[in-house]
């Protein structure tokens, strides 16, 4: 499940010659990103209950109730991923806040900035990453 920053919330981040990584400035930078990208979804969460009340009609004609009831799905199904970012952008503020953002979960190597900025919400590093794709793929065969 990836998280994805829309470009208009989103300035790089310019490490200081010599600076450290996560450093408390970097901490800061990320912090403010993963928070930005929550009231994003927020926004949404709340779009989609408006446009769930003002559905909430009943068709005479069972062909539109059957495609008012696959939108109310579909709906019910963004609504719930929407959910779940939020909890796992929760979760990485959580682990910036315990200094343990940015490192690999799988290895320990630093994730790296460009990777964090383009996924605020990875947690491995892009050679664990797409290992575990690999081996994701081959249990699905
Ligand atoms: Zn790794």
């Amino acid at each position: 499940m990836a998280v994805e920053l829309s470009q208009k919330s989103f300035t790089p981040y310019t490490p200081k010659k010599g600076e450290e990584y996560m450093s408390a400035r970097q901490r800061a930078h990320f912090r403010k990103l993963l928070e930005d990208l929550k009231g994003e979804l927020s926004v949404e969460i709340d779009r989609t209950v408006h446009t769930m009340q003002d559905e909430a009609t009943i068709f005479a004609d069972p062909n539109d109730r059957a495609s008012q009831e696959s939108d109310m799905a579909l709906e019910l199904r963004n609504r719930d991923r929407e959910r779940k970012l939020i909890k796992k952008i929760d979760e990485t503020i959580g682990r910036i806040d315990a200094n343990e953002y940015g490192y690999c979960e799988s290895c320990g190597i630093e994730i790296g900035l460009k990777r964090l900025e383009a996924r605020p919400t990875a947690t491995l590093c892009i050679d664990c990453k797409t290992l575990d794709e690999l081996r994701e793929k081959q249990v699905a065969k």
